[in-house]
């Protein structure tokens, strides 16, 4: 049975590009008698508002979409994080990390840090000081932890990363993740945990998807680059990789991407001013 999701964080209200991710991930999966939940993306405490999370739910209703029960909310998933975190620790492929921000540039900035600044979907791409400290058996609870890429290859076969993109109905390509690049220069040592313990957005994902047998992932093309994050973890906690549906974003009439501090094309406001679901539904193109 096709399971899809809409995993909204609630930092702001629900905008248009939310909208049409939502009903994208809906219709799919309701199209062929599937299920659709919503799951609360609520890990950054310091920005989350109860107020967000409840109107997630009436934007959500008030669309005509309909999800199924409970609903996961990622803040009260401290537990399976930790489990799955224990688990790379123990396999060696994460590492403490005590650098500052201010470390890394430096260290970037250095002469022997080469001149290519490489990226991933975090930023810049960490330049591997802490990897070869020396590590303690049991998991240090109060640093920041790394993935160490390139022992992750070594321990996991990870040269022939895919997955499988629905394009369009009945239409699916294979996306190669690292048949032309290698992982390190374009995942890097990504954060798994930070020294506040809370775990990178890139690890709850998978274990939730996983864990809410979500069989494709529906979600807007600016998370695609995140997908290649998301297979990697998946190859190492050994879960299954769901399909994947990048979707166009909605741009506001600039052509800029819609962004949460963008009240004006939030959806609780076209209901103020009289929208209709179904207008929202045009204005979307749906
Ligand atoms: N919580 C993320 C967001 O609001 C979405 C993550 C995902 O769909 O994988 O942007």
């Amino acid at each position: 049975m096709i399971r899809t999701r809409f995993a909204p964080s609630p930092t702001g209200p629900l905008h248009l590009g939310h909208a049409y991710s939502a009903i994208i991930a809906h219709d799919f999966a309701k199209a062929s008698g599937g299920e659709f939940i919503v799951r609360i993306e609520d890990l950054d405490q310091s920005r989350v508002r109860k107020k967000w999370d409840s109107q997630i739910f009436e934007d959500l209703e008030w669309l005509g979409l309909s999800w199924a029960r409970p609903i996961m909310r990622q803040s009260e998933r401290a537990e399976a994080y930790s489990n799955a975190i224990d688990k790379l620790y123990y396999n060696q492929v994460i590492y403490p990390c005590y650098c500052t921000r201010r470390d890394i540039s430096e260290a970037i900035a250095a002469p022997q840090g080469g001149s290519l600044i490489l990226q991933n979907p975090d930023g810049i791409i960490y330049p591997g000081t802490c990897r070869h400290k020396t590590k303690t058996n049991t998991r240090p609870k109060d640093q920041a932890l790394r993935l160490d890429v390139a022992a992750a290859m070594v321990a996991h076969d990870l040269n022939d990363l895919k997955f499988i993109e629905i394009v369009a109905p009945g239409h699916s390509k294979t996306i190669n993740i690292n048949k032309n690049s290698n992982l390190t220069d374009i995942i890097g040592d990504i954060v798994i945990t930070r020294r506040d313990m809370a775990p990178a957005y890139h690890l709850a994902v998978v274990i939730d998807d996983m864990e809410q047998n979500i069989t494709h992932v529906v979600r807007g093309e600016d998370l695609r680059p995140s997908t290649s994050i998301h297979v990697v973890l998946q190859r190492l906690l050994g879960l299954t990789t769901p399909f994947y549906i990048h979707h166009p974003l909605i741009n506001d009439e600039n052509g800029k991407r819609l962004a949460k501090r963008n009240d004006a094309k939030s959806i609780s406001t076209f209901r103020s001013q009289g929208a209709s679901p179904l207008d929202i539904r045009h204005m979307i193109g749906l």
